[in-house]
Parts: structure tokens; sequence; C-alpha cells
């Protein structure tokens, strides 16, 4: 486990961020959630406690969904330009999970797990090195 201090935002600006804490994981997910939300791609993911996390600018919108498991997922975005930002569960309340492309340094993901494998088109690009499940995070 290792710690970020890093700061981020959506597109436009209208929503910035601060994450600073523990990671405690980096993940990568497959899911048809994931793939709507990116327009396609799985999601990069940093998951950190979510009192790391302050919103510093902005008010992100939210969507709600039913996830497999039966938790609530919520997704937040900016209203404005759309770019994906935070997940949370309801079955993991003190989680946040952290988008790597609104980074303002995406480059500091590195992933260390693959999840919902089962629902990934034969065209993600899948790391075989790394741990890989069929569905998501127990
Ligand atoms: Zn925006």
């Amino acid at each position: 486990m290792h710690e970020i201090d890093a700061e981020g935002g959506c597109r436009c600006g209208a929503i910035r961020y601060r994450a600073s804490g523990k990671v405690f994981g980096q993940a990568t997910c497959h899911c048809r959630d994931c793939q709507y939300a990116s327009g396609g791609a799985p999601a990069y993911v940093f998951v950190m406690n979510k009192n790391a996390v302050q919103i510093t600018k902005g008010v992100p919108a939210h969507f709600d969904s039913l996830a497999d498991s039966g938790n609530r997922r919520r997704r937040y975005f900016c209203g404005t330009c759309g770019t994906p930002i935070f997940a949370e569960d309801s079955g993991f309340p003190d989680i946040v999970s952290v988008k790597a492309g609104s980074l303002d340094d995406p480059s500091l993901y590195k992933p260390a797990a693959e999840f919902w494998l089962s629902s990934a088109p034969p065209w993600h690009p899948i790391d075989s090195s790394l741990p890989g499940f069929d569905k998501g995070p127990k």
C-alpha cells in the first residue's frame, strides 16, 4: 500500500478535487457500467478512503444503479462536460474509487488487478500478468 497526494478534476474545470492518502488498490474494471461511463473502455481506478478525497471546486452530478452484487453504485461525473470522476458502492461505505483519467497526472496509475473480465468485449486490452477476476471485488 502506498500513498498519493494528487489533484484532479474534469475536462472543463468545473470540478476539482484533491486525493491525499493511502491507496488501497488500483484496478481496472471491465463491467458494463464502466463501459457505459467511459464510452467503451474499462475503468481505471484508485481505491481510497472517502475522507482522503476532498472536492475543492464544484458539485459533481451523480447517477445510481443497482450492481450485480445488489449494492447501489453511485457514479459521480461533471454535469457540464461528462467526465467520470468518482464511484461509490453501498457495500463499501468508507471507500471511493477515483477515476485515474481524472487525475492531473494519470501516469500515477499502476494497475494491480482486473475485474469483470466476463463482461469485457474481445477488444479490451487485458494484462494477463495481473490477477484477473470474472466478477467484481467481494
Ligand atoms: Zn466538467
